[in-house]
């Protein structure tokens, strides 16, 4: 797709690190990583997200996200990785073209951003719970 950087980097037209390929997807490492090794996996195909994943592609771009999360253990000495992918502005999402971060965590490794857990009562959450399942 025209504009799209990660097309371009697929089509060798912009330069990446590329720590694993096979013939649906690339992996690369993240420019501005959260930590050592953090690699993003990145479909060969454009698709803009999750919305519009399919389910073949989308199983077994997660299997080569464990690829990189046991070679992230076994090479970098990582103690654990999380797996994080973001779909629309709204959720964080600066590249629309689908990735899947692999960001491996050390120990003693810095603290990453996560959510601010609430507290819901229960009236709260059933009102969520309704809305989603009727
Ligand atoms: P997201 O915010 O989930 O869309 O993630 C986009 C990620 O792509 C960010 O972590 C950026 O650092 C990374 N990124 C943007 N441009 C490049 C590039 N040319 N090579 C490698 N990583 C990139
Ligand atoms: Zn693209």
């Amino acid at each position: 797709m025209d504009n799209c950087i990660f097309c371009m980097i697929l089509e060798g037209k912009i330069p990446s690190s590329k720590v694993y390929e096979d013939e649906i997807c690339i992996a690369m490492l993240d420019i501005n990583p959260a930590t050592a090794g953090h690699t993003l996996i990145l479909p060969k195909k454009h698709v803009q997200d999750l919305t519009e994943m399919d389910e073949e592609l989308g199983g077994k771009l997660l299997m080569v996200a464990k690829k990189i999360g046991l070679l992230q253990k076994e090479k970098l000495g990582a103690a654990g990785f999380n797996v994080v992918q973001n779909n629309g502005a709204a959720a964080g999402q600066t590249v629309p073209h689908f990735h899947i971060h692999v960001i491996p965590r050390y120990e003693g490794g810095p603290e990453l951003a996560a959510w601010r857990p609430t507290e819901p009562d229960k009236e709260e959450l059933n009102v969520v719970l309704k809305k989603l399942t009727e």
